[in-house]
């Protein structure tokens, strides 16, 4: 049983962590920005709270008496998102930094953070059959302008925290993660939440078509959030220190991802071409060499599977909302 904090527990990401780290039987704070109420999974047994992890005096209080800190906390999105909120992406550098203060000062024994695959140069993910990145990849750098230089620049001051202070840092490389329970609408979702919103939408008003972002060629791999739920506590419990990759390795093109959502919602529905919407790199998938060879794991389930229930939650969430709005 570990003592452990989940900054970011009213996410996506966040909820599945401490959902199976209570299933583990261990003692969680969950802590986030914004109200309970708003978190999308909540567990009565755990220490819940509402605080500003930007803030250094929060992030000093929380890690007293806490062996373990999970920081999935930043102010993030999809494209949509982050293309437009480049300042307030970076500012996340501050909840990193103040919980590695905090953790420093505590004396807390491990500590992980959230990184992206929007750390790899950009040069590298400039064709749609682009080789998978590999985690060398990320120099020298030229990653997505204000969120993934914050991700970069974040990775490194866990790596000098080790370095220097030795506290044990772990960090996750995300590869596009999705699933039930996460962020569908609003402009922070990504692309396999908005195309499953998209695609039910238009079926339950009848529309024919769906707009895709860009000329849908662009190419991506998507991990379904039990396989980073998992991949990121045997990394947390193992003794790799460097940034690891956790993603799948089934590329796909964002038309044939809706392709898989209609024919999961059975519905033929056409595709409108928005050219001018946030499209990011032109492709991208996870080399998972590194995690198979330190770890002897990469995910495991298919995207079909992941997108069925995604899909199936998704849909549900669009039900409920038709029906408010009635
Ligand atoms: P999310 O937006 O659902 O969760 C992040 C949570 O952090 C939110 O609930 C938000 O309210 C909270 N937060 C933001 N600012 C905060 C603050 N100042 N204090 C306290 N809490 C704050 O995102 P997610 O998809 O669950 O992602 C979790 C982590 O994984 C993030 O660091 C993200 O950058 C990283 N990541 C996610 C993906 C993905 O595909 N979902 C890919 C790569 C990296």
């Amino acid at each position: 049983m570990q003592r452990i904090l989940v900054a970011g527990a009213g996410g996506f990401i966040g909820g599945w962590l401490v959902r199976e780290l209570i299933s583990r039987g261990n003692e969680v704070t969950a802590v986030d920005i914004k109200p309970i109420s708003q978190w999308y999974q909540v567990f009565p047994t755990v220490n819940n709270l509402t605080r500003d992890l930007l803030k250094l005096e929060n992030c000093d209080e929380l890690t007293k008496n806490i062996d373990q800190v999970y920081n999935l906390a930043a102010d993030m999105g999809g494209m949509g998102f982050i293309e437009n909120n480049k300042a307030a992406c970076m500012l996340s550098v501050l909840i990193n930094t103040h919980l590695l203060m905090g953790a420093k000062k505590n004396g807390v024994l491990r500590y992980f953070f959230a990184s992206s695959a929007c750390v790899y140069n950009a040069e590298k993910q400039k064709n749609v059959d682009i080789e998978p990145l590999r985690e060398e990849d990320a120099y020298p750098a030229m990653p997505e302008d204000g969120y993934g230089w914050e991700k970069l620049f974040s990775e490194r001051m866990c790596r000098h925290f080790y370095e220097d202070y030795g506290l044990e840092t772990r960090i996750a490389r995300y590869h596009n993660i999705y699933g039930p329970n996460g962020t569908w609408n609003g402009g922070r979702e990504k692309a396999p939440a908005a195309l499953c919103r998209k695609v039910a939408q238009a079926k339950y008003s009848k529309s024919n078509s769906i707009q895709i972002w860009g000329d849908g060629e662009q190419t991506r791999s998507f991990t379904f959030v039990d396989d980073c739920i998992e991949g990121t506590i045997l990394l947390m419990e193992s003794e790799v220190k460097e940034p690891i990759n956790i993603g799948s390795n089934e590329m796909v093109s964002i038309n044939d991802l809706g392709k898989m959502v209609k024919k999961i919602a059975k519905v033929e529905l056409e595709n409108e071409y928005n050219l001018s919407a946030p499209k990011g790199v032109r492709g991208r998938n996870s080399d998972n060499t590194k995690i198979v060879n330190l770890l002897n794991w990469q995910p495991k389930v298919s995207l079909q599977e992941g997108l069925l229930k995604t899909y199936n939650w998704i849909e549900e969430q669009v039900i409920a909302e038709m029906k408010r709005n009635q």
